[in-house]
């Protein structure tokens, strides 16, 4: 029986072409990008394609695309084998951590990947990403389940956990990492997997499609100099209920009265505050300095070593389900899919 992989395009560099009159990249169709690697006919592989219509640059990625992108794999889970998708790098990792919230149970290969420089170019990484994506969707342990049982990003040398990747990189063709997980396969001569990293699902239970996001969410990013009114500022933004706060170092922030004031004020208003850290090693850890400390105990939940492309996402995903804030705050203690580690 031959692999059954559903190709689904969003667009991205990977299938851009220049425009003649001003020389920028923009997204073009499908058609073009699968005509430019011939070699996809090697693989003995039964290949289809849907494409999210129509193609974008990921910076135009939305929760009714994920939606969509969801939609296509919950639609097209039971005759498939695994699913590429084809995307943008700039917001992969939020659509990664995204689409790995919104399916339980999902124990199909999702790999995600795109390229750094568009299919029609000859330095091109794209054909690359694509066949070896292509290959991982496909690939099978002896007793005949897929190697991956998850959402990752494949991009140049590695698989990543989606939810753990940040793109890290606008030039290098490693334009990708998780700095708090391992890789889930090195790829050189071979695709070398790491068994024990990767997610393995032991109850067989229909996918379950949760794509309702609340997008009533933000990003507090503090640094020295930030002022009384500009925090509180930004915690009145209409609508807000959850904060993802990026703290320095291992979740430290300042001292001020005012500050602690402004964040324990929103708190019991009813936001969400999740503590993440601004390194991109590393993670919160409440109890090693007063200053993280004061904040978990005025409400402040923390992100541990979760990414922010996973803490925001996972705050939209939460408020989606309809959960009342105390709820979303208990939810956020443990991972949904592997996205954080939480110390004994
Ligand atoms: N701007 C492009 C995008 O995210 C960049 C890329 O694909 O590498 O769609």
């Amino acid at each position: 029986m031959k692999p059954k992989i559903l190709i689904i395009y969003t667009g991205g560099t990977i299938g851009m072409i220049e425009n003649q009159q001003t020389g920028a990249l923009e997204p073009f169709d499908f058609d073009h990008l699968i005509d430019n690697v011939p070699k996809i006919k090697m693989l003995d592989y039964q290949i289809d394609n849907v494409q999210v219509s129509p193609p974008i640059d990921s910076s135009d990625m939305s929760p009714d695309r994920w939606t969509e992108i969801a939609c296509h794999i919950r639609d097209n889970y039971d005759s498939f084998d695994g699913f590429v998708v084809l995307h943008g790098t700039d917001t992969m990792a939020y659509t990664a951590s995204a689409l790995s919230f919104m399916m339980e149970n999902m124990h199909k290969p999702v790999i995600i990947t795109g390229s750094q420089l568009p299919i029609g170019e000859v330095r091109t990484d794209g054909e690359e990403n694509l066949i070896t994506a292509l290959q991982i969707a496909a690939a099978t342990r002896s007793n005949g389940q897929p190697v991956v049982q998850e959402v990752a990003i494949l991009f140049e040398n590695y698989l990543w956990r989606g939810n753990r990747a940040t793109k890290m990189s606008a030039d290098n063709f490693n334009a990708f990492k998780s700095n708090n997980y391992p890789p889930l396969a090195r790829i050189g001569l071979g695709i070398n997997y790491n068994h024990e990293a990767l997610m393995r699902h032991y109850v067989e239970a229909p996918v379950n499609l949760r794509v309702a996001m609340d997008t009533n969410v933000m990003f507090i990013d503090l640094y020295p100099g930030m002022t009384e009114a500009i925090l509180r500022h930004q915690f009145n933004t209409p609508g807000v209920k959850g904060v993802v706060l990026k703290t320095f170092g291992a979740g430290n922030t300042p001292s001020s009265k005012w500050f602690v004031n402004v964040i324990s004020e929103a708190v019991d208003r009813g936001i969400v505050v999740l503590n993440v850290t601004q390194c991109v090693n590393g993670g919160v850890h409440e109890k090693r300095y007063v200053s993280s400390d004061r904040l978990a105990a005025v409400g402040v939940i923390s992100g541990h070593d979760i990414t922010s492309e996973a803490a925001i996402t996972k705050l939209m995903f939460l408020f989606g389900l309809g959960l009342s804030s105390d709820e979303v705050k208990r939810a956020l203690l443990r991972p949904i899919a592997g996205e954080m580690t939480v110390p004994e």
